[in-house]
């Protein structure tokens, strides 16, 4: 079989047999076979479950990772979902194991990865999605894991300690009439905050001036919150989704306790601190303003992903030269998220998109559409990225952190994501 069809049926594989966060076993065996296949001498390390970690010959001064994501989405209605466990693969994550495989072997052939004056490493991570959240605290309780994010679980496992930087991959969502790539896409950053809003329970009928009523409470809120979107500055991309989240509503009992829930996304985490506090005060003063109160809880989520330029620029030039590729979209930030907003913490990261694909990406029809682009021609402009890299980086303009710091980081923004 050549190289292309056997990359071509993992990704299939993986896509048809789709598997939640920390659940990819299936997933992380074929990534397995298919590295011992072709490089029987390697070393794998397994963390956080599923997590797969190897390098390829000699460390050099310096090391990069190339990163790929394991897991699946939780889209039972998606038209390949798998109908026990309702996992679907619509980020596209499968086509990334298949596209990081396809350059490990093209690396090893003829020791091909010799001729760089850097060393790579392959890590394939678990749980890059944000949910089935409930299995995620129960591995927490159990001491299995200690975030619910496959990255910042790696990176307290020390996975990425020995790395400079991290080059990673992405479907792009959307339909592109020609073969495309894209870099420079900033992610937002996100936390989640839960507002209990207490009131007083009365008769509804008999005596409702006796109570007070939470719902109106979070209703309150909610105008405050739609007033204030006026004074949110549109250059940090903010989104914030308030949802109900419990309540003991009855229609003849005054409601005593209803739970909003809601994320606060921006691509600054001050900016993201800010409207923390301005969404706390709000709620604060809802409550007082008809009697009741509020406890608030604060959980971190991911921190915002901005790329790094530096690397970008190698992408930017290795494409001008690669005919095939005929698109490069370049700084359009979204205000989706991922946990590759942390790991771009300690090391600088790099997510180049991809095209290729139909459907709605996390929607109920996303598949790869254009296979030959997808599975032949992206890793192989991969290796012309490494090509332009090579000899050229400059360690000087990269920058370390340690988990210690990341941990620290988290802390002081609320971080109850680690036990
Ligand atoms: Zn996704
Ligand atoms: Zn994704």
């Amino acid at each position: 079989m050549d190289k292309f069809q056997e990359i071509y049926q993992i990704g299939e594989d993986i896509y048809l047999n789709p598997e939640l966060g920390f659940k990819e076993v299936h997933t992380s065996s074929l990534v397995e076979n298919y590295v011992k296949k072709y490089f029987p001498d390697v070393v794998i390390e397994r963390f956080a479950k599923t997590g797969i970690k190897f390098n390829i010959g000699n460390k050099k001064p310096l090391h990069i990772a190339f990163v790929a994501e394991l897991d699946a989405v939780f889209a039972p209605s998606h038209f390949h979902a798998n109908p026990k466990t309702g996992a679907a693969h619509n980020c596209g994550h499968y086509s990334q194991v298949a596209i990081i495989l396809h350059l490990f072997r093209s690396l090893i052939e003829n020791e091909k990865y010799e001729k760089f004056d850097f060393s790579m490493g392959f890590v394939f991570v678990p749980a890059e999605e944000y949910l089935d959240l409930e299995f995620r605290h129960k591995l927490k309780d159990m001491g299995e894991i200690s975030y619910l994010g496959g990255k910042p679980e790696a990176m307290k496992l020390g996975i990425f300690d020995e790395y400079d930087l991290a080059i990673c991959v992405h479907a792009m969502g959307g339909i592109f009439p020609e073969r495309s790539i894209e870099i420079n896409c900033d992610l937002a950053g996100f936390m989640y905050k839960n507002y209990k809003f207490k009131g007083k329970a009365a008769h509804a009928g008999f005596a409702p001036f006796a109570g007070v009523n939470a719902y109106s409470i979070s209703t309150l809120f909610n105008v405050a919150l739609g007033l204030a979107r006026q004074q949110i500055d549109e250059k940090h991309l903010v989104r914030i989704n308030p949802v109900i989240l419990e309540s003991n509503m009855g229609v003849n009992v005054i409601p005593n306790e209803i739970t909003v829930g809601t994320d606060i996304r921006a691509h600054s985490v001050e900016y993201m601190m800010k409207l923390s506090k301005d969404l706390d005060n709000m709620a604060k003063g809802s409550a007082m303003a008809l009697g009741g109160q509020v406890e608030i809880e604060n959980n971190m989520g991911y921190l915002p992903f901005i790329q790094s330029r530096y690397l970008s620029n190698f992408v930017r030039k290795a494409y001008e030269k690669f005919d095939i590729i005929k698109v490069c979209k370049d700084e359009n930030p979204i205000s989706a998220a991922g946990d590759i907003g942390d790991l771009s913490f300690m090391l600088p990261c790099i997510q180049i998109g991809y095209s290729g694909f139909k459907g709605t990406i996390h929607g109920d029809d996303f598949i790869h559409d254009d296979i030959e682009y997808i599975f032949s021609i992206f890793p192989q402009f991969l290796m012309k990225v490494l090509e332009e890299m090579n000899e050229k980086i400059d360690k000087t303009k990269l920058y370390k952190r340690t988990y210690e710091e990341y941990k620290k980081a988290i802390d002081i923004l609320g971080g109850i994501n680690e036990k």
